[in-house]
């Protein structure tokens, strides 16, 4: 019972969140729907001419109106979680042709994810830790009155679609309830009470974050594409993003292997354990 456990995803975001307006930062609710760029060519030392973009200005939809607010800008953070490579799309990222550093895209997708809360009376209650089975099905305790929370990730060719979040009953029933039972034999009499879906932001080349600047569109930062396990990872990438973005270069913690460019090179950083 050391060195692990949980913690409540919208409280650390309301803590970071109301930590950084005592400090100044203003919050502005919208949806970036438009960049704008200048352009700038420049030659590399084997003679090729490639562009460089700069984005000045961002539209942002603002919430019950049809208008845009223009906002200019010196750089711009994509840390738009499922949607980030939509939003990198806006800025042309991915719009060249296959094969060049310009025709690469950032490969982040949503994909849907279920979390079913169970009762069970004759479950582990204090003793269950966060368990990850073999299997790849996860649960924990959720507060003192029996209840259980947990879930685990389809294979590649059962992955729901993602275009609503409802929640499939029968995944439960078919897939992570039998593996939960084998692991701790109570479950067998588990009720599910509620459950929902999210996104989980995919990144389909290794699953795992995009962290630093584009090549080309030179003031266009990633903090995206965590596949899953983003939560845990974003403090230390909020971080590093800032330090990148102040000092022009990964200070504290060295995320150089995170880089957008490892999607052009073919250089995975794989990871294999994704719940
Ligand atoms: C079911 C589930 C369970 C998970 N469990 C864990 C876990 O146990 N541990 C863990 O570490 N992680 C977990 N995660 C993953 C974690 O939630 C994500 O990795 C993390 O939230 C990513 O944070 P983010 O800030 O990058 O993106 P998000 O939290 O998704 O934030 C992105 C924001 O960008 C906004 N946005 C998108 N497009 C635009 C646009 N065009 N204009 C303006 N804004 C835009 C969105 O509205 C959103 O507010 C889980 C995720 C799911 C779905």
């Amino acid at each position: 019972m050391e060195n692990e456990g949980w913690f409540d995803p919208w409280c650390l975001l309301q803590g970071l969140r109301r930590k950084v307006q005592s400090m100044g930062v203003l919050f502005c609710q919208g949806e970036v729907t438009r960049f704008i760029s200048s352009s700038s060519h420049m030659k590399t030392t084997s003679g090729k001419e490639v562009t460089l973009k700069r984005i000045y200005e961002v539209h942002v939809k603002m919430d019950h109106s049809m208008e845009y607010q223009p906002v200019e800008c010196a750089l711009v953070i994509n840390a738009a979680g499922a949607w980030s490579g939509q939003v990198a799309e806006l800025a042309g990222i991915g719009k060249g042709p296959p094969g060049t550093l310009q025709g690469t895209r950032l490969p982040v997708e949503p994909r849907k994810r279920y979390v079913y809360l169970w009762h069970c009376p004759q479950g582990p209650g204090l003793e269950a830790p966060l368990v990850t089975d073999m299997s790849g099905a996860y649960f924990r305790r959720e507060g003192l009155g029996n209840n259980y929370l947990g879930g685990l990730s389809p294979i590649e060719e059962e992955e729901p679609n993602p275009g609503n979040l409802e929640v499939d009953y029968d995944f439960f029933q078919d897939k992570v309830w039998p593996p939960l039972a084998q692991r701790v034999p109570a479950f067998e009499t588990l009720k599910v009470r509620s459950a929902w879906a999210g996104y989980y932001d995919y990144n389909t080349f290794d699953q795992n974050g995009v962290v630093g600047p584009h090549p080309l569109v030179v003031n266009m930062y990633f903090a995206a594409g965590f596949s899953g396990h983003g939560l845990q990872q974003a403090p230390g990438v909020g971080r590093a993003v800032a330090e990148m973005v102040l000092e022009g270069h990964f200070q504290t913690i060295d995320l150089s292997p995170f880089l957008f460019s490892r999607f052009y090179l073919g250089e995975k950083i794989q990871e294999h354990i994704i719940i």
